[in-house]
């Protein structure tokens, strides 16, 4: 057997063509663009090419994009100040604060300090709180982008079940919270999993989500299952540049299963799509329009 792809790159055009669509018609409606402020704070060179091609991606769906470049120095106290004159900007519906912080800056502070109805990443505790009680929410967009994925290969998920490797608050929980409300048969799994090779067999749909190399092998796949694998590691390739490879060993893992996602050109294209998608929502819902319907 070789697995179908699931290719990001189709499936977050497609995205943020629908994005495109229905932010002219709120712009319309609100008479100014929908607005996305990321905040940069160093220069770390992989965060600012994230917060870069996330600006240019916004500006491309037709909203409007601000950043904010604060020095490596800068303290938790300046970092709150701005975040509350975020809060209360009107033209600003979505803040993103790039991850990791300097470690002179408390993380879980800076996330509560973020209107939860701007939490486009959607790591605010209240978000989280209403994503586990089934209420509307802003949702992360990779756990987002993985259910977008999976039902690609899926009408639907109900009834499958569905394995998450990986309990991270950005990734793995939202997502098994996602893939409970699909009425999936969640099970979650991590580094104190017994016999992690067995839980992933049962797996008709394996998401893992670790950061460990080519982990998860193509003996660990369900044959006919989907895989979405959401890791992002670096790696000597053989030019002596770093290439991008996945949790899952995807050569092996292509044998066997029915659908998968590559690294790269998978799950990491969705990320963004899903982040302009929750920008959409917060402008909506901040403005008490109907919500979009994507
Ligand atoms: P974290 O480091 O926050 O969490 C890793 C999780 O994996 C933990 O729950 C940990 O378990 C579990 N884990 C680690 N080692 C093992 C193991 N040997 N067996 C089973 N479980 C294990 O990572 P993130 O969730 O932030 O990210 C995971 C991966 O996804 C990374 O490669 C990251 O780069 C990528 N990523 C990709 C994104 C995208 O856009 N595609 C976005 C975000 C992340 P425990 O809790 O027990 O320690």
């Amino acid at each position: 057997m070789s697995a179908k792809i699931l290719d990001g790159r189709v499936i977050a055009d497609e995205l943020r063509a629908q994005v495109a669509v229905e932010a002219a018609q709120i712009s319309a409606k609100l008479g100014r663009k929908p607005g996305l402020v990321a905040v940069l704070v160093g220069d770390d060179p992989a965060s600012q090419a994230y917060v870069k091609s996330k600006g240019k991606a916004t500006i491309d769906a037709g909203m409007a994009s601000f950043e904010h470049r604060l020095p490596e120095g800068t303290s938790e106290q300046e970092l709150l100040a701005l975040i509350a004159k975020l809060n209360a900007d009107d033209t600003v519906d979505g803040i993103l604060v790039q991850l990791p912080l300097p470690g002179q800056i408390d993380t879980a502070r800076v996330i509560e300090a973020i209107d939860p109805a701007k939490d486009v990443d959607g790591f605010h505790p209240m978000n989280a709180g209403r994503l586990a009680t089934g209420l509307p929410s802003l949702v992360p967009g990779t756990p987002m982008g993985c259910i977008i994925m999976a039902k690609k290969a899926h009408a639907s998920l109900a009834g499958l079940d569905a394995v998450v490797v990986g309990r991270s608050n950005i990734v793995g929980k939202p997502l098994a919270q996602l893939l409970i409300a699909e009425s999936a048969t969640v099970t979650v799994a991590h580094s104190k999993t017994k016999d992690l090779k067995e839980v992933c067999r049962r797996a008709d749909l394996l998401c893992v989500a670790i950061g460990k190399t080519e982990f998860v092998k193509g003996d660990w796949i369900k044959p006919g299952a989907t895989v979405i694998d959401v890791g992002i590691n670096r790696v000597p390739g053989p030019d002596g540049k770093n290439k991008l490879v996945g949790d899952v060993a995807y050569e092996e893992a292509a044998k066997v299963a029915a659908w998968i996602t590559p690294v790269p050109g998978g799950v990491g294209r969705m990320t963004v799509a899903c982040l302009l998608v929750n920008t959409l929502r917060a402008a909506a819902a901040r403005a008490g329009l109907e919500a979009p319907k994507i």
